[in-house]
């Protein structure tokens, strides 16, 4: 399955390629929830994991809050203590190796914050797509996002590369606003697609009906046209297919989480979308295709996603620290040390020895 055409070096076929990767964020919608809750507690965990089992993480950085967080900081000293502890935590998960990247949601331009609860209001969905901004605000924005990772990595390596990228909600569409940005710093790996979703809304905007089939591809201009020149590398975030009656043991597994009251670390509440058109994600006989992803373990996903790692080269996982359980945490130790028998590879940068060359770049900026 795994498949980079064009590149000589491939990796071994027996070796098992893992992304791991999380979105390092609050919540965007009616509440925010709290630093501590939807990133320090839930992340240190998962810092905690990755280096007990030799494994690196990715992890996007939502650059637009902690720029939004830095700011009112000077006057707010729960914020300033926030903001410290990010700032400590992300080094310290690139001191062990793992990857830190940026993520925008350019949603925190307008957000305000309420110092009594030290949360954030979001109530305003005008900046939710990166699309919504103009030239101006999208190379302010990113500049500083890149600014910002390269200040945290300076007191850890003074040789960071900042090449990675996960865009907000997914809405790297069109690619036309990221291609200047991302040539301009040199970024060169996307991580957002996910092969045959679609979603649509008041808020969010993505299309990967035409994704490519590989899992990981190069393009150009176009994020769903696989060209093998092309300077940018596209990583595919994975869906692993459970039959309709593992299905629906997983939502009655899913149904008494709820009643038990069993919620994930963080204590806010994501975005409602309006006006939602949107893939289904059955196919004709009732099958689903469940992302890779953490919060999607439970007792009976996760012998799902254990059965599929073993019997693939390539899984890219999307997890967000502040969805996930104390379960589902524990599930994911478990997961990486049954999986250390195998051969398996954690380093998307090991995972080819060929990388594309910066002057394959198309010239039209
Ligand atoms: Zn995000």
């Amino acid at each position: 399955m795994f498949s980079v055409q064009g590149t000589p070096n491939c990796v071994k076929m027996n070796r098992t390629n893992i992304l791991l990767t999380f979105d390092y964020e609050l919540f965007l919608g009616a509440r925010s929830g709290t630093a501590q809750k939807c990133i320090i507690e839930p992340t240190n965990k998962l810092i905690d994991i990755l280096k007990k089992n030799g494994a690196k993480g990715i992890f996007f950085v939502d650059t637009l809050y902690i720029l939004r967080l830095k700011e009112v900081a000077a006057r707010h000293p729960k914020a300033a203590n926030d903001f410290e502890e990010i700032i400590a935590q992300l080094r310290v998960a690139l001191k062990n190796g793992s990857y830190i990247f940026p993520h925008l949601h350019p949603h925190w331009l307008d957000a305000e914050y309420m110092p009594e609860a030290n949360e954030w209001k979001l109530d305003n969905k005008r900046y939710y797509r990166f699309n919504a901004l103009d030239k101006c605000q999208q190379q302010d924005t990113f500049d500083q996002s890149v600014k910002l990772i390269e200040w945290i990595a300076s007191a850890v390596t003074s040789d960071y590369k900042i090449d990675g990228y996960r865009a907000g909600g997914w809405s790297i569409q069109p690619f036309a606003d990221f291609m200047p940005l991302f040539l301009k710093h040199g970024i060169y790996h996307e991580f957002s697609v996910r092969k045959e979703t679609y979603f649509n809304s008041d808020a969010q905007y993505f299309d990967f009906r035409n994704a490519p089939q590989p899992d990981i591809y190069h393009f150009a201009d176009d994020i769903l046209k696989e060209q093998k020149s092309g300077v940018f590398k596209e990583y595919c975030i994975s869906s692993v297919k459970i039959s309709k009656y593992v299905s629906w043991c997983s939502s009655k597994a899913n149904s008494l989480r709820h009643v038990l009251g069993i919620k994930g670390y963080g204590d806010g509440i994501g975005v409602k979308s309006l006006n939602v058109e949107t893939s289904s994600q059955h196919d004709a006989h009732g099958n689903f295709e469940l992302m890779a992803s953490i919060e999607e373990f439970n007792i009976v996903t996760y012998f799902e996603y254990k059965k599929a790692a073993k019997n693939t080269d390539y899984m890219h996982f999307l997890s967000h620290p502040k969805m996930i359980t104390p379960l589902q945490m524990h599930l994911f130790d478990r997961f990486l040390r049954t999986l250390k028998s195998k051969n398996i590879e954690t380093d998307f940068r090991k995972f080819t020895a060929v990388k594309a060359e910066p002057h394959q770049v198309p010239v039209a900026l």
